[in-house]
């Protein structure tokens, strides 16, 4: 039964092949086409029960469009099958509605047209909203004529009673399932833009070959550092550490030797500055770190440290074994040089342990 079920439920989500058509729509169209042939095998079985041969005789037409709407969506013909959905709502509420009289809610699936109209994305919203208007205008044409014609043809209150209660019955089963379809849509279209939201912030954020943060963003938290520094007034230090002869490792070993040496010491760097501060790509091998809540000596035997880890860790790629180093400058924040002249001391220092032999701390 569970088997079965779960079978059917498949069979009616099936994706449409048609790229230029959408699922929702397809899905939707099957499930009112289900619910109206039910629909209309009531309302046939219930008019023939009245002696309405001929009419009971035309419902079973509306059955075969609807299994007709249905068979179109599995062919890639959803928009003809919307088509023959509002044509069937159309045609066979108003023959309802002119035969039985306007008080028993046969014209209710007409409103439906209004939400599928707007469901379907291919059409204009001029003719969604004309089409719309169309139909309100349509509507008060039948209430009209339905009451000139003035024809009652239920014999009982009790009868009138009961094709009310199960027209607003099929009509809300219709009206959910509209609905409910919606509101699946727009979840999803509301969850992939997220997504892809998401991404486009990492990838605006992120460094794409080490996955550290890129200058931009490393800007932009240091604007909140400094926004810190001036509310708690606790020091921090910047560094920069560049690693040496870095152009060597590019020329003896190949650029994706090189990429991967770079990608091996940000994941070292990342790892070290958990809980110390953050780290970020700020140029070709350069790397701008900063410690945050933490004097210049504290940094420097951190930096030092790091260093150390750096000279030890062997570099492992493909047929190469080598080891590399790294020369820092760093500087303790000054607010009165502001946050770039800050950094532009760090470099300078830098450049110092560069021209000093490289593979130091600068302070
Ligand atoms: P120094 O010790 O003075 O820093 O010498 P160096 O060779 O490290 O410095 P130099 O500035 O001469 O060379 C840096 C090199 O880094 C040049 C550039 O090709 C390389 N580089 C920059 N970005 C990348 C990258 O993303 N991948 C690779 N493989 N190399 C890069
Ligand atoms: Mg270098
Ligand atoms: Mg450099």
């Amino acid at each position: 039964m569970g088997g079965a079920f779960t079978r059917f439920k498949d069979f009616l989500l099936q994706d449409v092949q048609n790229e230029k058509e959408t699922k929702d729509m397809a899905v939707l169209l099957r499930i009112l086409s289900l619910i109206f042939s039910i629909y209309y095998l009531i309302t046939g079985i219930l008019t023939a029960f009245l002696q309405h041969y001929v009419l009971g005789l035309l419902l079973i037409g509306a059955i075969a469009m609807c299994i007709g709407c249905f068979i179109l969506t599995y062919e890639d013909h959803t928009l003809t099958a919307l088509i023959l959905m509002n044509v069937i709502l159309i045609a066979f509420s108003t023959l309802l509605t002119l035969y039985h009289g306007f008080s028993l809610c046969f014209e209710l699936p007409i409103f439906l047209n209004i939400l599928l109209i707007f469901f379907n994305k291919t059409a204009h919203m001029g003719a969604k909203r004309l089409y719309s208007i169309g139909l309100m205008i349509y509507l008060m044409f039948l209430s009209e004529l339905s009451s000139i014609l003035s024809l009652y043809t239920v014999p009982s209150d009790r009868f009138t009673l009961f094709f009310q209660t199960f027209n607003m019955f099929f009509f809300s089963l219709a009206i959910i399932s509209t609905a409910y379809a919606y509101c699946v849509k727009f979840n999803q279209a509301e969850e992939k833009l997220r997504r892809i939201n998401d991404n486009l912030e990492r990838m605006a954020n992120l460094d794409a070959l080490t996955g550290l943060s890129n200058r931009r963003h490393m800007n932009e938290h240091l604007a909140g550092v400094v926004f810190e520094y001036n509310r708690s007034n606790k020091p921090f230090t910047m560094a920069i550490g560049d690693i040496d002869f870095f152009k060597k490792v590019n020329d003896s070993y190949g650029h994706d030797t090189g990429d991967f040496v770079l990608s091996t010491a940000a994941g070292i760097f990342k790892q070290f500055m958990k809980g110390k501060g953050y780290v970020a790509r700020w140029g070709g091998e350069e790397f701008l770190f900063a410690f945050e809540n933490m004097d210049m000596e504290k940094a420097y035997r951190y930096l030092d440290e790091l260093r150390h880890t750096i000279e030890k860790t062997p570099m492992d790629f493909k047929e190469y074994h080598f080891n590399i180093t790294m020369t820092f400058g760093c500087e303790e924040f000054n607010p009165r040089l502001g946050i770039e002249a800050t950094i532009n001391r760090a470099d300078a220092k830098l450049y110092k342990g560069k021209q000093g032999g490289r593979n130091r701390v600068v302070k």
